[in-house]
């Protein structure tokens, strides 16, 4: 268990929201997405709608239709909007 930094992202509804136990692997401002490890990521509150797309796994809020995640085959690592977040 990692003593922080904790992050905590919501969709525009605010049903779903995650918590991140690390740091970002990568924030990408020009896709929009922000990349972390698997282990780092945890849904705290709400609903997903989660399905399987093309090999990778994809979730969205089941209120607002907002995607939460994709899992990246390759490594597992997890991509999220970087709108959910508190990050500019
Ligand atoms: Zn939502």
């Amino acid at each position: 268990m990692s003593n922080g930094p904790y992050y905590r992202g919501e969709c525009c509804c605010g049903e779903v929201a995650l918590l991140a136990t690390g740091t970002a692997l990568a924030i990408d401002s020009q896709s929009g997405q922000v990349r972390w490890r698997q282990e780092d990521l945890q849904l705290a509150q709400g609903l997903l709608d989660e399905r399987d797309m093309n090999g990778q796994k994809l979730a969205w809020c089941t209120e607002c239709g907002q995607q939460i995640w994709r899992i990246l085959p390759e490594r597992g690592d997890v991509e999220t909007p970087l709108s959910l977040w508190p990050f500019d």
